[in-house]
């Protein structure tokens, strides 16, 4: 394609993206195809010969489109908002027009210090402790594609630092943690298999997977209903104890602000006492989920939330701002940026540096080896990376703090809205309290007894009803606890393109299918 058909094709994609968003609302959330009908649909081999262009744009149509779940849709309830703005899109084009992989500063030097200004205008906005600015020289952040990604190189970087705290306490003194520490092969070799993970049975999957790809332990420590399904210091307490008596070594924890099934925060000063009590110890702070609980005293709330002022003692910023060794929040959730912006932030980039920066003579370079450039490669996994910040910077300067703050303040009063129409209603009860867009719900008809496990099979039925529907997208979870085990169903507002209508007719086919459903059992 020479740059005048790209100059064609790229308005008429323009074009055709602006219908789809025109048209979107008409549409229903889920597509109406069954598994495999695109395999069927596309040729089994690439073609011989290029196409032209206009074909291939028609098929993105024809066959793409069908085929699509409707995440922008205002009707779209499920897992998590993943909200992208127009700004975002633009910013994606952008980068893409200009790919490069940006590993060392000198790979291009706009997209390291776009990134280093963004992550701490970030910073400002969130309410994060000032350590955690690039701009201190100690802390820092990155852009990941996502906070599974950042709860790996969390633990990787405190991977290492447990190993050189051991080699430290086998110095009897004679090192300090700020030195350059040689972990001995010996060392290495009989502790690694000793360590040991923690986070909750509410922490999302991503801690069971990044103990899974280090090949080390994951502990998944029970949690009460009566915390809200938060983790307490105490029980992370007795089980670091138990290992340490067991002969293991505690080395990372994982705590959770805004739980994936109900947005619970975890005790994160109780958490982070016993973290510090153990020097091999490493707090992460998980807080990617994509919306949060609704405005209470003990209300939970997601990191982007952050950004509101108003939420910030409920969602515990004072005490991760003191305990944490690193954060994680996604701006491709609720946060106004598409697909993939997940923000990751360390208290000592040298955490990571110290696990991470293998150096060969082909990556040096002169402001590398100076030390006055920041050379991203060794604060990640990967070398290559994409140009993120420009579509969070779009999102910034559009928005501003303010636009932001309004979005995140929207999907909360829906969220609020839909508590009054829940609580109203006899045959339904909130299952945990509702956290900034996130409410959890289930069917518990009244004025009748049942145990808990037909309670649960009664909303599995409905859940199962409502996957029917081709305007209805409501994931389901259960809900461990020391306690009981729940299952419910999730509602998860924060969308930006959702309006109170939507939310209120998605909770109508909800009331209509319970009612239904009960009529049935009745009969
Ligand atoms: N952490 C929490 C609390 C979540 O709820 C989720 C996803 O829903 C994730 C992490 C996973 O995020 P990612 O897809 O960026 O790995």
């Amino acid at each position: 394609m020479d740059v005048e058909e790209f100059r064609k094709q790229g308005y008429a994609a323009v074009d055709a993206i602006c219908d789809y968003y025109t048209t979107l609302q008409s549409r229903t959330v889920k597509p109406d195809v069954q598994p495999g009908y695109l395999i069927k649909a596309l040729p089994t081999a690439a073609p011989t010969t290029g196409q032209p262009f206009s074909a291939i744009a028609a098929d993105f149509q024809n066959h793409i489109l069908p085929g699509l779940t409707h995440w922008q849709h205002g009707k779209f309830f499920a897992y998590f908002p993943a909200c992208v703005t127009f700004e975002s899109i633009l910013g994606d084009m952008y980068s893409s027009s200009v790919t490069n992989p940006g590993f060392n500063w000198t790979c291009s030097p706009a997209c390291t210090e776009l990134e280093q200004v963004v992550l701490d205008w970030m910073v400002d906005i969130l309410g994060l402790d000032k350590i955690f600015l690039t701009s201190s020289g100690k802390g820092g952040g990155i852009i990941s594609g996502s906070a599974s990604e950042s709860a790996l190189t969390a633990a990787i970087g405190a991977r290492e630092r447990a190993l050189r705290v051991l080699t430290l306490q086998a110095s009897n003194g004679a090192l300090s943690l700020d030195d350059a520490i040689d972990v001995p092969d010996r060392l290495r070799e009989e502790s690694t298999p000793k360590l040991v993970m923690y986070g909750s049975t509410q922490t999302h999957s991503l801690g069971a997977k990044a103990a899974k790809i280090l090949g080390l332990a994951f502990r998944a420590l029970p949690v009460h209903a009566s915390d809200n399904y938060a983790l307490r210091g105490a029980t992370l307490a007795a089980a670091v104890e138990e290992d340490i008596a067991a002969g293991l070594i505690p080395f990372f924890a994982i705590g959770t602000v805004g739980t994936t099934s109900t947005g619970a925060v975890d005790y994160i000063a109780e958490i982070g006492e016993v973290v510090r009590k153990h020097p091999t110890m490493f707090l992460h702070i998980d807080s990617a989920v994509g919306v949060g609980l609704c405005g209470y005293a003990d209300g939970q709330w997601a990191g982007v939330a952050y950004a509101l002022p108003e939420t910030r003692t409920a969602l515990r910023l004072a005490e991760v701002n003191e305990y944490a060794d690193s954060f994680c929040t996604n701006m491709h959730k609720w946060g106004l940026v598409g697909f993939d912006c997940s923000l990751f932030y360390v208290r000592e980039r040298r955490d990571l540096t110290e696990a991470l920066d293998v150096t060969p003579a082909f990556l040096r370079t002169k402001e590398g080896d100076e030390g006055t450039v920041i050379d991203y490669r060794n604060w990640q996994l990967a070398l290559g990376r994409r140009f993120r910040s420009i579509k969070l910077w779009f999102v910034l300067r559009s928005y501003g703090v303010e636009g932001l703050q309004k979005h995140l303040r929207t999907g909360i009063e829906h969220c609020k809205e839909l508590e009054k129409l829940v609580t109203a209603l006899p045959n339904f009860e909130i299952v945990a309290p509702p956290s900034l867009a996130l409410l959890d719900f289930r069917l518990v008809p009244a004025n009748s007894s049942h145990s808990e496990a037909e309670l649960n099979a009664l909303n599995r039925d409905l859940h199962a009803r409502l996957v029917m529907h081709p305007d209805v997208h409501l994931t389901q979870t259960l809900l461990k606890s020391v306690e009981s085990e729940i299952f419910c169903i999730r509602f998860a507002m924060g969308q930006n393109r959702t309006t109170l209508a939507d939310v209120e007719q998605v909770w109508a086919i909800v009331e209509a299918e319970a009612a239904r459903l009960l009529l049935k059992r009745k009969a």
